[in-house]
Order: C-alpha cells, then sequence, then structure tokens
C-alpha cells in the first residue's frame, strides 16, 4: 500500500437533482440548506459546475469513469472496459463503500464495481433482475413482488389509502431502519436519515484508507417532502390532492399547457423543502465529521444533474439539455484547513471528480481520464483549462434512453459565451450566445454562421472519433486544446 494515502478519508455526498440556484449560498432567496451553507464556509465553492449527462445514467458514468458518456462503449449499463475511480481505489487497497437508491446506479448497470460493501437501495426492476437474483432469499422476494405488484395493483392500493403521503413521510423521518424491511415490496427506498445513520454506523467500525460515497434522493421526483419542511416556506401544507395534482406535472410529457405560475412556485416549495429534508440530516453527518474526523479528510459535495420548472415548457429532467439541467453545485472541504470559504469560477465538470479523489490519495490518474484533478486549486493554484464543455445523452419522444439503439442523440457544447445544442431526433440545432441569452431562448443559428460552423466541426469531430477507440487520447487533446 501507499503508505502516504494510508490515513485519508474521502467522504463523498451526491445529491439527485439538486439545482445550485435553490441553495443560499448560490444566492437563493430561501434558506433551503442552512446545515450545508454552514459547512461550506470552509471550503471551496465551484460556481461554474456543469454535468455531462443531463440525466442519472449518463451523468454518473462520466462522474465514475472520467471519460465522456458516448466513448469507450457508452453509458448504461456502465461497460465493463470503461474502468471506474472506485476500483482503481480498492486496487490499491483502500476501503470502499457505496450507499445509494438509484436504480440506474445499482449492480445491475455495473456501479457495484470496486466497492467492499454497496448497499443497493433500490434495485432495477428489469425482467432480468429475476435471473440475475440466484440467492433464495432474492428469488422469494421478486416471486412475492411479481404476485402484489402484478398490474401495478400493489401502488394503486397504497396510495389510494387516506393520508398515505403523510404515514409515508412520517415512516421516512421516524423510522427509516423500516425501509430496509419494505425494500423488496415497495418503492419506499434508502431515505435521507436512513443513508446517514448507515453512513456513521460505517464510520465507526472503519478505518482509513477509506472512500466513501452516499447518494441522496429525497430531492428527487415526486418531491414528497414530509409536512414539517413544507412548513418552513409555506403557512399551510399542501392538501393530498393538491400534492397528487402537482407531483403528477413532472412526469415526462405529462405538463399540460394549462400549467399556471402558481403551479411552477407550489412545486419548487415542495423541491425546495425535499432540499431542507435532506439538509436536516446532513447536519447530523456534518457533526459527526467535525468532531471525528477533523483531518486528513476530504469531503466532496455535488449533485448529477440539475431539474427543470418549465423554463423550456418542462419539468423533471428528461430528454432536454438546457443550463437548468447542466448547472450543479460543487463544494470541496479538506478537513483540518479551516481557511475562509474560496470561490473558484473556472468552468469545472463531472468528469474531473475522478481525477481529484485519486490525486488526494497520491495515485495515479489513468491517462484516458479525461477530466483535470481540482485539489491544487484548494490550495490556490489556478486553473489552466479552456471553455469547452460537452455534455450528452441518448432520448427518444422526451424520455432517456441508455444506448445509441434505442435513442437519438442529444448534445451540447459550450463555451464560456456560447452553446450549441444538436438534437437528433429533431434534427435541429440551437445556438445561444449565453452573455446575453443566460436563459437560451434565442436561437442564433442564422444569424452567428461563424460559431455555428466552429461548433459543427467539433461535434462532428467528436462524433466521428467515437468509433476510433485507439484514438481515444487524441480526442482528449484536441478537445483540450480548441479554442474557439
Ligand atoms: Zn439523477
Amino acid at each position: 500500500m501507499n503508505q502516504a494515502h494510508e490515513d485519508k478519508i474521502v467522504i463523498f455526498i451526491t445529491i439527485d437533482a439538486l439545482r445550485p440556484d435553490h441553495l443560499n449560498s448560490y444566492g437563493y432567496h430561501r434558506n433551503t440548506a442552512p446545515h450545508l451553507d454552514n459547512f461550506i464556509r470552509h471550503g471551496t465553492k465551484f460556481t461554474n459546475t456543469f454535468t455531462n449527462g443531463p440525466e442519472t445514467p449518463s451523468s454518473f458514468s462520466a462522474m465514475f469513469s472520467s471519460i465522456l458518456p458516448y466513448l469507450s462503449g457508452g453509458y448504461s449499463p456502465l461497460p465493463l472496459e470503461k474502468l471506474i475511480f472506485p476500483q482503481i481505489l480498492q486496487e490499491n487497497k483502500i476501503h470502499t463503500f457505496g450507499i445509494h437508491s438509484n436504480p440506474n446506479l445499482s449492480n445491475y448497470f455495473n456501479y457495484g464495481r470496486g466497492f467492499e460493501i454497496f448497499l443497493d437501495g433500490e434495485r432495477f426492476k428489469g425482467r432480468e433482475t429475476v435471473k440475475k437474483a440466484v440467492s433464495i432469499k432474492n428469488t422469494i422476494y421478486s416471486l412475492v413482488r411479481k404476485v402484489i405488484n402484478y398490474k401495478n395493483l400493489f401502488y394503486s392500493i397504497i396510495f389510494s389509502i387516506p393520508f398515505f403521503n403523510k404515514v409515508k413521510s412520517f415512516i421516512r423521518n421516524k423510522v427509516p431502519k423500516i425501509t430496509d424491511l419494505l425494500l423488496p415490496f415497495t418503492p419506499m427506498a434508502y431515505n435521507a436519515p436512513y443513508i446517514v445513520n448507515k453512513v456513521i454506523d460505517l464510520l465507526k467500525k472503519n478505518k482509513a484508507p477509506l472512500f466513501l460515497w452516499m447518494h441522496f434522493m429525497d430531492v428527487h421526483s415526486p418531491y414528497n417532502p414530509p409536512a414539517k419542511f413544507v412548513l418552513r416556506f409555506r403557512k399551510k401544507d399542501f392538501t393530498l390532492s393538491e400534492r397528487k395534482f402537482l407531483i403528477e406535472q413532472i412526469y415526462p410529457n405529462n405538463a399540460q399547457d394549462s400549467i399556471t405560475p402558481k403551479n411552477i412556485e407550489d412545486l419548487k416549495v415542495l423541491y425546495d423543502a425535499e432540499i431542507s429534508f435532506v439538509d436536516d440530516s446532513l447536519k447530523v453527518l456534518f457533526s459527526f465529521i467535525k468532531k471525528n474526523l477533523n483531518q486528513k479528510c476530504l469531503v466532496i459535495i455535488t449533485s448529477d444533474h440539475g431539474e427543470a420548472f418549465y423554463e423550456h415548457g418542462m419539468f423533471g429532467h428528461q430528454g432536454s439539455i438546457y443550463d437548468e439541467l447542466l448547472k450543479i453545485p460543487l463544494f470541496i472541504r479538506e478537513m483540518g484547513e479551516d481557511k475562509n470559504l474560496k470561490i473558484c469560477k473556472n468552468f469545472v465538470q463531472l468528469i474531473d471528480i475522478a481525477p481529484t479523489i485519486l490525486n488526494y490519495f497520491n495515485l495515479d490518474i489513468p491517462e484516458d481520464f479525461q477530466g483535470i484533478n481540482l485539489y491544487p486549486i484548494l490550495h490556490g493554484v489556478e486553473l489552466e483549462r479552456k471553455g469547452l464543455l460537452i455534455t450528452e445523452c441518448y432520448q427518444k419522444g422526451g424520455i432517456l434512453k441508455r444506448n445509441n439503439f434505442e435513442g437519438f442523440k442529444l448534445i451540447s457544447i459550450r463555451t464560456h459565451d456560447w452553446k450549441y445544442i444538436i438534437d437528433e431526433e429533431k434534427g435541429s440545432e440551437f445556438l445561444f450566445n449565453l452573455e446575453n441569452d443566460p436563459v437560451e431562448k434565442y436561437n442564433l443559428i442564422d444569424v452567428n454562421r461563424e460559431e455555428l460552423l466552429n461548433f459543427r466541426l467539433i461535434k462532428d469531430y467528436h462524433l466521428q472519433k467515437i468509433s476510433e477507440k485507439d484514438e481515444k487520447s487524441r480526442i482528449v487533446d484536441t478537445i483540450k486544446n480548441l479554442n474557439i
């Protein structure tokens, strides 16, 4: 083992669908996450962080492999040839723990690789899951689930129970361990209090070197926060039918033309209340970290993508690639280095996470990793990078697709001032000048031909090389060196 990393700990926190502009630390008017904001006062806040995938599968593929989603065999399932950084940590005898409850991140999609302990809070519900479930326990669970989930009968029954939302909220908050019992039968996955309890247990029992990843799903739709968090931002809780109506708007293609500005504001209240719900649990975790892990510990907090609130006619985060989905928060705090808050305005992206963690453990960064190491920024080193970011996924009819044979390409390429989008399904292109039009409303493809041609060149270069794996490093160099 490398002696240099033997007593280090990395705690990696990802919060699904968390928009930076819904945090007070990024200028939001509501104090949604006071404990998070307080914790990062001694860390580094990155104000221009972007995802490389606008939804979970493409985003996490980039985050864990440090390679853009389309490259090296695609992104979902995560190809086995795509090395992910927990594998490198494990090879170097660093303990690796992961806990999540997003089916897209389950072992079924190869996210369990490299983890000594991997707690799959929500298994993928594909038919193949039954084939994979070889243990007697899992086989029985699968069969029972098949019976009670027959044509969603089970869901229909439980959702028709009066006050089901309130009962569920109460259970989530008060008895998180019940999720373990109910998990095989219900959609009640790991929630924030449960994850934090579990993580603290693991931290108490295990020693450095250690990498611990936890992923929170509470902020992800359907937003169904306990009433007490809604009451922080509203005088009265929503009724069950109000909640039901609002939640139904989020599903792809569900939003009606009759959606009103008040509906949008109400949805934001529910979303903000979910952020507060997670923040309440983070308070417990942060106090444990401050008390017990006050040195040689790096805490990284980010999200996989944002969330839309009808800025471009949709909610949620599918089938779109506008900035409400691409901008994400990023905080890094090095425990024991209690400096004042540092703000980094450089463009950074999710492919930079893996190199940063490897570097903190003094491990070599593989040559084909496309991201850069952000660790020196924490110590005042200026970042040298040209502003070019690629975000990409496959989609069809506004729904995420996992592979090129299932869906169409949706790509965004951006520099500091310009953003280019190509939507293969609709055959349309967009060009926005972000300096004058940060909300991406005015398509300039017919006005700024020169910029358009530059972006087309980059796009063609990026796509043309996908099939030529042996030239991958050349793509990386070229993308890094392109200057427009
Ligand atoms: Zn996600």
